[in-house]
């Protein structure tokens, strides 16, 4: 929910394409604040904790994508990776690094606000979520703690981006079925998906390579051109 509380933060050092982010927050009623660095972005992401972050990669002082590791170190707000750089390898280095999201600029005002408010619809769903449920899932060392969006495997914490959290939890809730691409892109990252196609293979992956353990059996099964299944192991 777009509260008092949802500050977003802006992290941008090309003042036009600040404004120009600024102006459209404000006239849609979110409240922002900005930066133009990655030291006064990671100084305001400790001070402030806002509850989503728009992030350029390019910045003077350190690459984005060190910003999102150290925030990622202490912090499971989305980032909006927000860059010119339309590469793969730039895409996939943010994403891994704990991005949840990635814009091309040049952007559109649309589209940068219909990301937003799928942004705000999960975060309102986690919170719903946390609220409503307690129950914990289990499926053999895997161990989901809704309520605390705490995941253990054979009892250690493991650390997830807010996107592998949110994967993780949809497959598990649909254990033994499977869920094709477009159910899951659409359920993680709204209307676009066939855009998010390569971010769903990069997130199971990493999410794969964090629940491996000493089962041969791979938990999220692929589905070869229809989707992935969590099996009952
Ligand atoms: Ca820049």
């Amino acid at each position: 929910m777009e509260t008092e509380t949802s500050k977003i933060l802006v992290v941008e050092d090309d003042k036009p394409v600040r404004n120009l982010i600024a102006t459209t927050l404000k006239m849609h009623g979110y409240s922002y604040l900005e930066a133009v660095n990655g030291t006064e972005a990671l100084m305001m992401a400790s001070s402030y904790n806002p509850s989503i972050l728009l992030l350029d990669l390019g910045l003077p002082d350190m690459d984005g994508t060190e910003v999102i590791r150290q925030v990622r170190s202490w912090s499971q707000a989305p980032i909006l990776v927000i860059s010119a750089r339309s590469d793969d390898t730039d895409k996939i280095g943010a994403l891994d690094a704990g991005a949840d999201d990635y814009i091309t600029k040049p952007f559109s005002v649309e589209e940068l606000l219909a990301r937003l408010r799928v942004t705000f619809r999960r975060l309102n769903y986690l919170e719903n979520l946390a609220g409503k449920e307690s129950s914990i899932y289990v499926n053999a060392g895997l161990k989901i703690d809704y309520a605390a969006h705490t995941v253990f495997l054979n009892e250690d914490e493991l650390h997830l981006t807010q996107t592998e959290y949110r994967l993780l939890c949809l497959l598990a809730k649909n254990t033994g079925k499977v869920l094709t691409y477009k159910y899951i892109t659409q359920n993680i990252w709204g209307s676009s998906w066939e855009n998010n196609m390569a971010t769903l293979r990069v997130v199971v992956t990493t999410l794969r390579r964090k629940l491996s353990s000493q089962e041969s059996e791979p938990m999220i099964q692929t589905h070869v051109g229809i989707g992935y299944r969590m099996v009952k192991l």
